[in-house]
C-alpha cells in the first residue's frame, strides 16, 4: 500500500482515515487519483457503522466500493470486510482491471451467518457472498483452527473470491484456456464432487509440491482463486515495503524479478514478528510450480507489463 498525505498539510494518513490526525481536516479517498483528498463528496456509507472513507462517484451517493454490495445493511460486523474490499479494489484498479466494464456484474453480497441462516462464502457468476461473522476474531480462529488453515484472514477471503470473478471474467481474454489447463487443471472436472472429495481427504501435504495451499488442490478454480489472493497478497505487501524504503521497488509486471526479492523480505517480515513474539505473517513456502501460477495470475493483469509484452 502506498503511503498516502493529507492534502492539506501533507502528514501521513492511512487508508482507512476519515479525518488527518495533525491538522483534523476531513479527508476522502479518492480511487481515480490513488490519493486523499479534501472530502466533497462523502459515501453514504460514511456516517453508518462502516465509516466508508472513499468519495462517492460523480453520478451517485455511493463510493466504487459501496456500489457494488447488494443491499446496503450497514453493520459493524462489514467494517472490516468492506475495508479488506476497498483494498483490494484499489490494487485492481492500479493494475488496469475495471469491474463496471466487465462481465459478470461484480457485486458483494455481505451477510452474518447465524445458527439459523448460515451463510456460505463463496462467487457465484460475479457474486461475491461474504459472511461477516468472521470478523468476530473467536469465530475466525476458530473456523481457522477446525479447517486447519495456516493464514485465515477477511482480507484474504476477499482476495480470493475476487479470483473466481476474474478468472470468470478473463478466462479465454486475458487468459489462453488451453495454457490454463495444462497448468491448473481441467476445470470441468465435477466442482461439487471435488469439494466434497477435499474435506473427506486427511492433509498428507503431497499438495505442497505444486499448490500454494491444501485448498487450491481441491479444483482447478480454486487453485486459481488461492493463487490470484496470494499475488494480491504479494503486490500489496512488496508495494507498503518499497514505498517504506524497507526493499527495493518491483512491480508484478515484471514477477520473477519480484518474487527474487519478496521471498528473502518474507524471511525479514516473520523475524520481525517473532521479535515481538507474534505469528509469523507469512506461514507459507511456496514450491516453483505454484510460484508459475502466480506469475500466470500476474500476467493475466492488462496494466502489468508481462500482459503487454505478450501482445
Ligand atoms: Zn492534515
Ligand atoms: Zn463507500
Ligand atoms: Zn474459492
Amino acid at each position: 500500500m502506498k503511503a498516502f498525505v493529507c492534502p492539506s498539510c501533507s502528514v501521513e494518513v492511512w487508508f482507512d482515515s476519515l479525518a488527518c490526525e495533525h491538522c483534523a481536516t476531513a479527508i476522502a479517498y479518492d480511487l481515480v487519483a490513488d490519493e486523499f483528498v479534501a472530502l466533497t463528496s462523502p459515501c453514504r456509507n460514511r456516517e453508518s457503522a462502516e465509516r466508508c472513507n472513499w468519495q462517492a462517484t460523480a453520478d451517485g451517493r455511493w463510493c466504487a466500493s459501496c456500489s457494488l454490495d447488494v443491499h446496503d445493511a450497514a453493520h459493524e460486523l462489514r467494517r472490516p470486510f468492506q475495508l479488506a474490499k476497498r483494498r483490494s479494489l484499489r490494487q485492481l484498479a492500479r493494475h488496469g482491471i475495471e469491474p463496471g466494464r466487465r462481465r459478470p456484474d461484480l457485486r458483494f453480497d455481505l451477510r452474518a451467518s447465524t445458527p439459523e441462516a448460515p451463510v456460505v462464502t463463496g462467487h457465484q457468476d460475479g457474486l461475491i457472498t461474504l459472511d461477516t461473522a468472521e470478523a468476530e476474531p473467536s469465530e475466525l480462529e476458530s473456523v481457522r483452527t477446525a479447517l486447519g488453515e495456516p493464514y485465515r484472514t477477511p482480507l484474504g477471503h476477499v482476495r480470493h473470491e475476487l479470483g473466481h470473478w476474474w478468472w470468470a471474467t478473463a478466462i479465454d481474454d486475458e487468459i489462453d484456456r488451453a495454457a490454463f489447463r495444462r497448468q491448473f487443471g481441467d476445470e470441468r472436472a465435477d466442482y461439487a464432487a471435488a469439494l466434497e472429495s477435499h474435506y473427506n481427504s486427511p492433509d498428507d501435504g503431497s499438495w505442497r509440491d505444486d499448490h500454494v495451499s491444501f485448498y487450491a488442490a481441491s479444483h482447478p478454480w480454486e487453485d486459481f482463486a488461492e493463487s490470484f489472493a496470494h499475488v494480491l497478497h504479494i503486490d500489496d505487501t512488496y508495494e507498503t515495503a518499497a514505498v517504506r524504503n524497507v526493499v527495493e521497488p518491483a512491480g508484478i509486471g515484471d514477477f520473477e524479478h519480484l518474487y527474487a526479492r519478496w521471498v528473502p523480505f518474507t524471511l525479514t517480515l516473520n523475524e520481525i514478528n517473532r521479535s515481538m513474539g507474534t505469528p509469523d505473517p507469512y506461514p507459507f513456502a511456496v514450491a516453483p510450480p505454484a510460484v508459475d501460477k502466480f506469475t500466470t495470475v500476474a500476467g493475466s493483469f492488462p496494466g502489468s507489463r508481462a500482459n503487454r509484452d505478450r501482445r
